[in-house]
């Protein structure tokens, strides 16, 4: 037997289909084949910064044992090809398989450029010559890029599961009972993450797009995703279900510091700084700030719809020193080159309590200063102080992680809940993970 490394990426559109259920047509292909899969399907988000990148910016991998690699391709090329949006000239498909054990770790570093980076198709060219490498792309073939990347990222370091249900019919709205999703969310040793945003009232494991899927749940272990499943009420049958093995909600693409000299388009990453002026709010309510390090001044933007984010950069002051996580947009004439602010950890926070003249004893009006260090005098009685007033500002900001509210927060993200619970152990593929209902 061999491990292969199947990886598909880009094949659907803004019209239909989703990889992630592609990825299942292929497994159900595959059910007749003597094959064991030695993880659960690896469902991969690539860097988020990327203009061009396909809906949910995931690409598909799934690591298997089989005596006949070239028909699990051939099995595997037919499905993309049959269902992919590329038949309607709407993606740019690619499959690449590897038939080996081990992943290469130019494979491996090429996939960890792919979540934090702009890469080129030169690149991926380079690395699918390997010799122990087949593949298979359609349109312009970006989607190549994505599957090799799905295969180079085995997922050694943090990692969530995801359980995605898939509909039987894909219209409107999607069948599945409030009451019993406020219910799974309250029970905290599920460990599942970003099922609702309460601050915006906002149900986020039902899709709203044109796409096949009914729900997901995301979570730290596979075995809560499904009895968490089970206990949900649901008003229309589920189709399949598939359980991954996934990067998200990691801050994966976030790992890297950039460098303040050389801000690449598109690169994702943190600075540090200082706030060197106050925060601009412009029309619409997008807050820009600008922060500065080793002389070089970084403008970041923290977008309306981030809501809490918005709200606390709005209440910045000069000298905060803060960091800022996100991705370098294009350059524009009005701006430069600006970091998109997907969190702010405060670092250090300037004085925040504001100074005031003293108040008379006698009259309680407000003293005039007599002139530069020479004190107070009340203009009514005439009473002198020099001790001024502190008076403690209202807005509080405190030393710690500040993220958008969860509906504005992308995909690879680490949401709050999640510090401190970060996990390196795979769990071995055993349990309930895939299961076809009959269409
Ligand atoms: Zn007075």
């Amino acid at each position: 037997m061999t491990i292969i490394h199947l990886g598909i990426d880009d094949t659907d559109s803004d019209d239909g289909m989703c990889t992630t259920y592609l990825i299942t047509l292929i497994l159900e292909n595959l059910i007749n084949e003597d094959i064991k899969l030695t993880d659960y399907p690896n469902l991969i988000r690539l860097n988020p910064n990327i203009p061009w990148r396909t809906r949910g910016n995931a690409a598909l991998c799934i690591r298997l044992d089989t005596d006949n690699p070239d028909k699990i391709f051939k099995i595997a090329k037919k499905t993309m090809i049959k269902n992919s949006e590329s038949k309607n000239n709407k993606a740019n498909s690619g499959l690449v398989m590897l038939c080996r054990k081990k992943v290469p770790r130019n494979i491996m570093r090429f996939a960890e450029n792919c979540t934090s980076k702009e890469v080129k198709m030169e690149e991926m060219r380079k690395l699918v010559k390997n010799k122990d490498i087949k593949y298979f792309g359609q349109g312009n073939k970006r989607g190549l890029i994505g599957a090799l990347a799905s295969i180079g990222n085995t997922l050694e370091n943090d990692h969530t599961y995801e359980l995605i249900a898939y509909r039987k019919d894909g219209r409107g709205e999607r069948g599945v009972s409030l009451q019993s999703i406020l219910k799974i969310d309250k029970k905290k040793e599920y460990s599942l993450f970003s099922n609702i945003d309460y601050s915006n009232h906002r149900v986020l494991i039902t899709p709203h797009g044109n796409d096949p899927i009914l729900f997901a749940l995301r979570g730290n272990n596979p075995e809560h995703l499904y009895k968490a499943m089970s206990e949900l009420k649901l008003y229309e049958d589920v189709e399949r279900f598939v359980i991954f093995r996934s990067n998200q909600g990691t801050n994966e693409h976030l790992r890297n510091r950039l460098d303040e000299s050389v801000l690449k388009t598109y690169d994702s990453g943190y600075i540090t700084g200082k706030m060197i002026e106050r925060p601009i709010v412009i029309k619409g309510g997008h807050v820009f700030i600008k922060i500065k390090n080793n002389n070089k001044i970084i403008n970041c933007a923290i977008y309306a719809p981030t809501i809490s984010l918005k709200n606390l950069a709005r209440n910045l002051k000069t000298g905060d020193e803060i960091e800022v996580g996100g991705g370098i947009s294009k350059k524009s004439k009005k701006f430069g080159r600006i970091l998109n602010a997907e969190y702010i950890r405060i670092i250090k926070l300037t004085d925040r309590n504001s100074k005031k003249n003293p108040l008379c004893k006698k009259c309680s009006k407000s003293m005039k200063s007599i002139g530069k260090n020479k004190g107070y005098r009340c203009i009514k009685c005439g009473s002198r102080s020099n001790k001024i007033r502190r008076i403690k500002n209202n807005i509080e900001i405190e030393n710690k992680l500040y993220l958008p509210v969860l509906s504005a927060q992308r995909h690879l993200i680490k949401p709050e809940e999640r510090y401190g619970k970060e996990q390196k152990n795979k769990k071995k593929l055993s349990g309930n993970w895939f299961k076809i209902f009959g269409k």
